[in-house]
């Protein structure tokens, strides 16, 4: 009676037939920053407009939810001229670059957007998002913008979901307020375990810091769960967790909406939430929120895991 989306990743428009092919129900997280890197000049409106629309009409008319530039971080466009900072990771990253500098790029790509919308299921998603404003900040530069295309006679879409990235503690803690604001959530974990445990991702030395099933992460999730119910939106996880089977018990058991992950995950995943009862796996969810530790979290998952399906829990342990 519950039921679980599986949504695909891509940064590429050529990767949405196979997406398709392995079953993905639409598009989970389309990272534009491909669009921007590795180049002198900036893609403008009509290109960008071009690749959204492309991306659409491959998807027949499937959801396709596309993240706003996330550049920064170990992410630099040359054609941006980035200032240097000692902590990228923490510095001006993401919606937090288009809203203070570059204002200019978000409208473009917004106007984009906006403009291939009528062409199918578009959702909008703010990575690295910080402070409810930022959110109100940017759905406010849409209207304005849908006002500047109506007065060009362009098409546009005039009824677009906006989706916030939950990337940062900051963002969990106050899930319940930027609900307000949204349509969606969209967890990424893989920044989410960065910033919660304070571990540069990139960093093999603290590598075994990086434990998404931690009892603190699984917290968070929780939270932003609880207040998308309270507000009546949905919850993706898109991070690299989503595709894991070794962790979809817990997500699923904790009410997360859509999993959206690399095409080769689809399989093995679809079969985990197949073979489990709703109710098994909200146990092994609270279970795990009460461990002590991440092993801990992990083994009550891989239980269940080993319980329902022997062969995705035997593919793991190889
Ligand atoms: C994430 O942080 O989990 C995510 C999906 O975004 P990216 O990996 O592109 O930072
Ligand atoms: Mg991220």
């Amino acid at each position: 009676g519950f039921v679980v989306q599986l949504a695909g990743n891509l940064d590429a428009v050529a990767q949405a037939k196979e997406l398709r092919d392995a079953g993905a129900c639409g598009i989970g997280l389309f990272r534009t920053e491909y669009l921007f890197l590795n180049r002198d000049i900036l893609p403008d409106e009509e290109e960008q407009f071009e690749v959204y629309r492309s991306l659409l009409v491959a998807t027949e008319n499937r959801p396709v939810v596309v993240r706003t530039l996330d550049i920064g971080g170990d992410k630099l466009a040359s054609a941006l001229h980035h200032g240097a900072e000692q902590n990228p990771f923490l510095g001006l990253r993401g919606i937090r670059l288009c809203l203070r500098e570059r204002r200019d790029i978000l409208r473009t790509q917004l106007r984009a957007l906006l403009r291939a919308g009528v062409y199918g299921s578009l959702r909008i998603m703010l990575p690295m998002v910080t402070l409810p404003s930022e959110v109100r900040e940017v759905r406010d530069m849409i209207r304005t913008l849908q006002q500047e295309l109506a007065r060009e006679k362009l098409e546009f879409a005039s009824v677009i979901p906006i989706g916030a990235m939950i990337e940062t503690p900051a963002a969990a803690l106050q899930a319940e307020k930027i609900a307000a604001s949204v349509n969606f959530f969209s967890i990424g974990t893989n920044d989410l375990v960065q910033y919660t445990m304070a571990i540069d991702r990139g960093n093999e030395r603290v590598t075994y810091l990086y434990q998404p099933a931690h009892p603190v992460i699984l917290e968070s999730i929780a939270r932003c769960v609880r207040a998308a119910r309270r507000h009546n939106i949905w919850v993706a996880v898109c991070g690299q967790m989503a595709g894991e089977p070794e962790y979809t018990p817990l997500l699923v058991g904790l009410g997360v909406h859509e999993l959206s992950m690399d095409a080769e995950a689809l399989g093995p995943v679809r079969r985990v939430i197949r073979a489990m009862h709703m109710h098994e796996a909200e146990e092994a969810a609270k279970a795990a929120l009460a461990a002590d530790n991440a092993e801990e979290a992990v083994e009550i998952s891989l239980r269940l895991l080993r319980r329902v399906a022997p062969e995705i829990a035997a593919l793991l342990s190889q």
